[in-house]
């Protein structure tokens, strides 16, 4: 092998090393956790139970965000959320993070992962196994990741739009509204952001997030 092919295998060894420990590192910071005060359950006890919501937890964080893992149906907020957010928007939070559970199933979700690096690995392969010239190697590979990754992205982006919709469904989409204008101001992000921006990214703009609800 050439130099650069050596030095691009390593690369890509390096990505998907990092995509597989990535959950360790978030199981590693989640410890710090808290169970978030039962108010909400109290205040929502149908939502609660009608989208089978697991234990909210609270974690310390100086930027607002939230997350849920697709093994269980706890959800993680940070403090900085439960600051800025009312109750109501916090519960359109937490049914959006649902909405990514009824959306994708266990074996999409891990594979949607692992997509981007499929054909990679199959060229890889292809280049040890055949006598692939290594220019074309060299040419594929990089498209190859780029449209794979862009096309995961995309998916990524439809995936965001789906777990909108729940919370919507359960009569949070104005309140939704509200978390999304909110997160902008709160997190110094744009509300309106170029398609071309918008393709490297996993979520759609806020805009458009907005204007996908429908209330
Ligand atoms: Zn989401």
């Amino acid at each position: 092998m050439a130099p650069i092919e050596v030095g691009i295998s390593i690369l890509v060894m390096c990505i998907i090393v990092w995509r597989l420990i990535y959950p360790l590192v978030v199981k590693y910071k989640i410890q710090k956790r808290r169970i978030m005060k039962n108010g909400l359950r109290k205040k929502y006890p149908d939502i609660f139970r009608r989208y089978k919501i697991g234990r909210v937890y609270l974690l310390p964080s100086n930027i607002c965000n939230a997350f849920t893992f697709v093994w269980s149906t706890d959800v993680y907020l940070t403090e900085k959320c439960k600051g800025v957010l009312g109750e109501d928007c916090r519960m359109a939070v937490i049914l959006h993070e649902m909405g990514h559970h009824q959306s994708v199933p266990l074996v999409e979700s891990v594979s949607n992962a692992l997509v981007p690096f499929f054909p990679l690995l199959a060229l890889a392969f292809l280049r040890i196994l055949t006598s692939i010239p290594p220019e074309f190697f060299l040419l594929s590979l990089p498209c190859l990741f780029l449209i794979t990754w862009l096309l995961f992205l995309w998916e990524k982006r439809k995936e965001e739009y789906r777990a909108d919709n729940l919370a919507e469904e359960g009569g949070f989409g104005k309140a939704l509204k509200k978390v999304l204008l909110i997160s902008c101001v709160v997190e110094h992000k744009p509300l309106k952001i170029s398609k071309l921006r918008e393709i490297w990214h996993t979520h759609p703009s806020a805009l458009n997030r907005i204007k996908h609800l429908a209330c």
